[in-house]
């Protein structure tokens, strides 16, 4: 009998010591939200999705060799004499065209190896952390102002001037002018 108090002690402590755990919550602030129609304030220097402003990129590649999983994919082509690229905001001359600029965020570890070493601070990670996708491959983004047309063209511009100066350095060059005879004593 005395087994059979005790046990019913021990099961009213053990309701009671839950309940005073469930009660003290009812009396402070949730600490959750009903996103997404409710969104936390980010913290100023948070990590999120990549962008690129083409304005400002060189082509130098910096960024996509100093990343760490190798996700960031650059292709250029030199441009020709009489096209003017312009400057960058900071005044960087521009010389290339910048014909690809993936970067597969699927890949990307959110680490901001890349912001640091581009010369123009054309590279930064923003705020936006909602982009899930169904297909992995809408995760490689895209940031070239180029269209496909104009790809083309510039990698034709630049391969009919190389094929022009291979050409200026194949031609026989025209013979030495003969030096007049020295006067006679
Ligand atoms: S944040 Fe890191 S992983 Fe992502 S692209 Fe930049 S260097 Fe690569
Ligand atoms: S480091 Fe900056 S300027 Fe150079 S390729 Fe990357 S984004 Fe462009």
């Amino acid at each position: 009998m005395k087994q059979y108090i005790s046990n019913i002690y021990s099961a009213l402590a053990t309701v009671f010591i839950g309940m005073k755990i469930t009660f003290k919550h009812l009396f402070v602030p949730a600490v959750t939200i009903q996103y997404p129609d409710v969104r936390v304030t980010l913290p100023g220097r948070v990590r999120n999705r990549l962008y690129v402003n083409m304005d400002d990129c060189i082509g130098c590649d910096q960024c996509a060799r100093a990343c760490p999983v190798d996700c960031i994919s650059i292709e250029t082509v030199k441009s020709v004499p009489g096209e003017d690229l312009g400057k960058t905001s900071n005044g960087k001359k521009k010389a290339l065209w910048v014909t690809k600029f993936d970067i597969d965020i699927a890949k990307c570890c959110y680490c901001q190896l890349c912001v640091f070493p581009c010369p123009t601070e054309c590279i930064y990670m923003t705020d936006v952390y909602e982009f899930s996708e169904f297909e992995r491959e809408n995760l490689v983004y895209s940031y070239i102002t180029l269209t496909k047309d104009e790809v083309l063209e510039k990698k034709a511009n630049f391969e009919k001037f190389e094929a022009e100066k291979a050409a200026q350095k194949a031609a026989p060059k025209p013979p030495a002018p003969e030096k007049p005879a020295p006067p006679q004593a």
